[in-house]
């Protein structure tokens, strides 16, 4: 008798973490809880790109806030799946966020770099409050003293790519998160084409 195989969801992932369903469920619960906090009142989002594109979209569409959208784009920084040295603004926002309420969304928060330096320079445009919230969480990372205000998923030290994080710019598109297999991590032998 053939045995039930369960599905891969992509061949160079060494194990999935949160497949699209559960993100779906925790993003729908993320929502009701920045909803308690910001009642039926207007905010900004700030979305950090391109890692957190999907799931501020996603997340987004949960929340039936007045809300507008800007984003910032902040240079990755480091070896390809790990985070060194100093990450820097490459594009800021366009919006005017003077006395807004601010929510900072990324993707993961890691040795807190980017959300500390993204962070300062929304404080110094005087916003009316400002609050973070990023999808994943590797405590066990942190290299300055920064938390979320709201996390989606807790991990362990581990390299995760899906539903918008990359490695080398690829597989932000999969529906799922997983732990990129170790051998996968090298772009040798990809072509441009
Ligand atoms: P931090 O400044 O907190 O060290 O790093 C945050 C950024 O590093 C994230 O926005 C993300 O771009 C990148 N990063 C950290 N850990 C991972 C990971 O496991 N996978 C991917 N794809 N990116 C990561
Ligand atoms: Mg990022």
């Amino acid at each position: 008798m053939p045995t039930a195989k369960k599905p891969v969801a992509h061949p160079d992932l060494a194990e999935v973490l949160f497949t699209g369903q559960q993100i779906k469920r925790r993003v729908r619960s993320l929502a009701r809880e920045i909803k308690t906090v910001y009642g039926e009142g207007e905010f900004t989002i700030i979305s950090l790109i391109n890692g957190a594109v999907l799931f501020t979209a996603d997340l987004m569409r949960e929340i039936d806030n007045p809300v507008r959208l800007d984003c910032i784009r902040v240079s990755s920084y480091g070896n390809k799946t790990k985070s060194i040295g100093a990450p820097q603004i490459v594009h800021s926002l366009t919006l005017d966020i003077r006395k807004r309420h601010v929510l900072l969304i990324d993707d993961i928060l890691d040795t807190g770099k980017t959300l500390q330096l993204v962070s300062r320079l929304i404080r110094d445009l005087d916003p009316a409050s400002l609050r973070t919230c990023v999808l994943l969480d590797k405590k066990g990372r942190r290299e300055v003293p920064i938390e979320a205000d709201f996390v989606g998923f807790e991990i362990p030290d581990k390299f995760v790519i899906g539903y918008g994080l990359d490695f080398a710019e690829r597989y932000r598109n999969l529906p799922c998160i997983g732990v990129l297999r170790p051998d996968r991590q090298s772009t040798d032998g990809w072509s441009a084409g």
